[in-house]
């Protein structure tokens, strides 16, 4: 059995999904094939139009549609404010809640030394920066809570502790090893309104 080319094409793309393996990818391959060409046209048009309709911010790096990021107003910055992330996603499950009016800083990623990330692939300077620019005076670490987000928390504020700032981390209510992605609403806008200095 040999599937046609172009076939073995879209598997092999579909592939790059995380968690998506060879037969999932196969049964999706072969869904497509069901599509009627207009929504084939959707979906290409809406791929293709990523890099041109959706930006990160130069700042905070959040995803943002229009060049006048809504995250990075005069009015965040007076809050004194800011919330580190580890992605993008993030800042939208934490806007959903309605409990932090502040800025926002995307990492990017988490210190993984068993995955070879080291403290290079986080780069604090921007971070910095901001704190000093805008005088603020809270870092909110809104990390997940596994070895790599408590790494990275205690790294950070080891990096920035000749500032005056303070330092807390929301963990009441998000269980020992979970990830952001998996908290509910509720539970994420107890664990910011419970945050704790660390
Ligand atoms: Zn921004």
């Amino acid at each position: 059995m040999k599937y046609p080319n172009h076939l073995l094409q879209i598997i092999d793309v579909l592939k790059f999904f995380p968690g998506v393996g060879g037969k999932t990818a196969e049964r999706y391959a072969f869904d497509l094939l069901e599509w009627s060409p207009s929504h084939l046209e959707r979906l290409t048009q809406a791929i293709k139009e990523i890099p041109n309709k959706l930006k990160s911010c130069s700042e905070c790096s959040a995803l943002i549609s229009e060049t006048d990021c809504p995250y990075c107003t005069e009015e965040r910055q007076s809050t004194g404010n800011i919330c580190v992330i580890a992605s993008k996603r993030d800042l939208f499950s934490i806007e959903q809640t309605g409990e932090y009016d502040g800025l926002y800083h995307v990492l990017g990623g988490l210190l993984s030394p068993l995955e070879g990330i080291g403290p290079e692939a986080i780069a604090l300077q921007l971070l910095r920066d901001r704190i000093l620019n805008y005088r603020l005076s809270e870092v909110v670490i809104a990390l997940d809570s596994t070895l790599e987000g408590d790494a990275t928390a205690l790294y950070i504020k080891e990096e920035l502790s000749d500032l005056s700032v303070n330092f807390s981390r929301i963990a009441f209510g998000v269980p020992m090893g979970s990830s952001l992605d998996y908290v509910d609403g509720g539970t994420l806008a107890r664990a910011f309104s419970g945050r704790r200095q660390f």
